[in-house]
């Protein structure tokens, strides 16, 4: 009787495993349909200064998959297998493209010398394709847009993948005027020796810092963070400030900016130019007196 449950069990634990694979594969076919079908979207996260006057710096590009059957999905639902499926070159290539061309018109609506920055993330595999300088190089060139305005996300993850090649690849990039940004930080390995080597303008500190500060040790581990990033004269965003007070501690704390749902979420990019031209409007009116 043991010896019958146990093929049972192997059996459907085959079974389990062959709707697995056909799920992906099948995912993958849908994917590939999707940029053909234009169905792959960008939403943008607004990033605000979190000193005295809170202005609008920038915002983060954030992918979305308007799926025919499934309804609007999140990059954890389609990314990871892109990335596996050796799709993530091409997906990547479309995101950069999109967010250019979106950058292009949240700089027409704004005439001011403060132009707000577009953040873009980009996977391990897509960064670490041998040629992924020179189609960057292609794309902003095309777009034809000031470099400084694009800021690119890695991962610690991507970054310690090979130090020596992401330092001459984040190196390369920035001599164009690109920025450089670390995502996630805090959450992937805890050396921070690496730091010092990489070219990084920015250190994204990771929501799960941010949302736990009024826990002591959490607290003592970003004062860390921020002291770290002052000395290596990086700019800090915090990442995910939901509350009124998560706020106001990351800026004590000295954080120059700040992106989460008490600022806005991730919005379309008309939603975004409205909220772009009525910072404009605010300022304006502060400025007037
Ligand atoms: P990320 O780069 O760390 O992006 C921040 C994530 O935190 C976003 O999730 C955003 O919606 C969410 N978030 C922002 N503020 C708050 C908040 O106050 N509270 C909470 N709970 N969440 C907040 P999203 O859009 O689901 O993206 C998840 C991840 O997918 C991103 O993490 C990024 O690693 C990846 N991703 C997004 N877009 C792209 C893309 O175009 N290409 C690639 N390769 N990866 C992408
Ligand atoms: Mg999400
Ligand atoms: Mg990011
Ligand atoms: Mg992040």
């Amino acid at each position: 009787e043991g010896k019958l449950s146990d093929t049972g069990q192997i059996v459907s634990f085959t079974a389990q495993l062959g709707n697995k694979v056909r799920q992906r594969r099948q995912l993958l076919m849908e994917l590939r349909d999707a940029l053909k079908n234009e169905e792959l979207l960008l939403y943008y996260q607004p990033i605000f200064a979190l000193g005295e006057c809170q202005s609008l710096v920038g915002f983060e590009a954030l992918i979305r998959w308007n799926h025919p059957s499934r309804g609007l999905l999140e990059p954890q639902d389609f990314i990871p297998a892109a990335e596996d499926g050796g799709l993530i070159g091409q997906i990547g290539d479309w995101v950069l493209e999109e967010a250019l061309s979106a950058l292009k018109r949240l700089h027409q609506a704004n005439e001011s010398v403060d132009r707000p920055y577009l953040s873009v993330n980009i996977a391990a595999a897509q960064f670490l394709q041998p040629n992924f300088a020179k189609r960057l190089y292609q794309l902003m060139r095309d777009a034809d847009i000031e470099c400084s305005a694009l800021t690119l996300e890695i991962t610690e993850s991507v970054a310690l993948v090979d130090t020596v090649r992401t330092a001459a690849v984040l190196g390369l990039i920035r001599q164009w005027g690109v920025r450089t940004s670390l995502d996630d930080f805090g959450t992937g390995y805890s050396s921070l020796s690496y730091l010092k080597n990489l070219p990084f303008d920015t250190l994204k500190i990771d929501k799960s810092f941010v949302q736990t500060m009024s826990d002591r040790r959490c607290r003592s581990i970003v004062r860390a963070i921020l002291d770290i990033a002052d000395n290596l004269e990086l700019n800090v965003v915090a990442e995910g400030i939901e509350t009124a007070e998560q706020c106001e501690t990351m800026r004590l704390m000295g954080a120059q900016s700040g992106q989460g749902y008490l600022f806005g979420r991730p919005m379309s990019e008309k939603s975004a130019l409205t909220l772009l031209k009525n910072d404009l409007l605010s300022i304006s009116r502060h400025g007037n007196g």
